[in-house]
């Protein structure tokens, strides 16, 4: 952990932890990945360690990124996918030479073509968000209830009724929103 900068969120699905890295995209936006060297440690957090980041690159990630929220966001409420961001997440997928490692464990890794190729990695988040938005795997693309949030959020739950990005952030919050604005029935107990 570096002093100074917002913790990173982290979610089971790679594309939409990559889109959490700006939060509260209607309200006081947090950007979670500031400096090239953020985006190395968010990389190596979620197994995609890269040895360094270029300011362009993290510029691309960017926009790679901002591509996919808009994407995830169109897809869950069914709307066109917007053009602009399709060819970004395209160009992403097609630059990178990443390949899947199989461990002796039967684990997934993943093998940039070296470690200073942070386009690999991008190629890899970019080919998760298709994957996602594609509707090739199990769960449903949603928006956040939160308003200053949301966020686009892969719902894996059972009921696919999720309303949160996430539990420990936006959901909390709502609750306690909700829990203070309800009448209580004794004022004047202790609690
Ligand atoms: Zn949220």
């Amino acid at each position: 952990m570096r002093a100074g900068f917002p913790d990173f969120r982290l979610g089971s699905v790679l594309a939409t932890s990559f889109t959490g890295t700006l939060s509260e995209r209607h309200g006081d936006a947090v950007e979670r990945i500031p400096t090239p060297q953020r985006l190395v440690d968010w990389l190596a957090v979620n197994g995609l360690a890269v040895d360094s980041c270029a300011t362009a690159q993290l510029e691309l990630a960017r926009e790679l990124r901002e591509s996919i929220h808009a994407a995830a966001t169109a897809a869950a409420v069914q709307d066109p996918l917007p053009a602009s961001a399709v060819q970004v997440i395209n160009d992403c997928s097609a630059e990178g030479r990443a390949a899947a490692i199989l461990t002796p464990e039967g684990n997934r890794q993943w093998q940039l073509s070296s470690a200073s190729c942070v386009e690999d990695a991008l190629s890899v988040i970019a080919a998760d968000a298709i994957s996602v938005i594609a509707g090739e795997r199990d769960g449903k693309l949603a928006l956040c209830a939160s308003p200053t949030c949301q966020a686009a959020f892969f719902d894996t739950s059972q009921s696919r009724t999720r309303k949160w990005c996430d539990m420990n952030t936006c959901g909390n919050r709502q609750k306690k929103a909700r829990f203070n604005a309800k009448p209580r029935k004794n004022p004047g107990s202790a609690e």
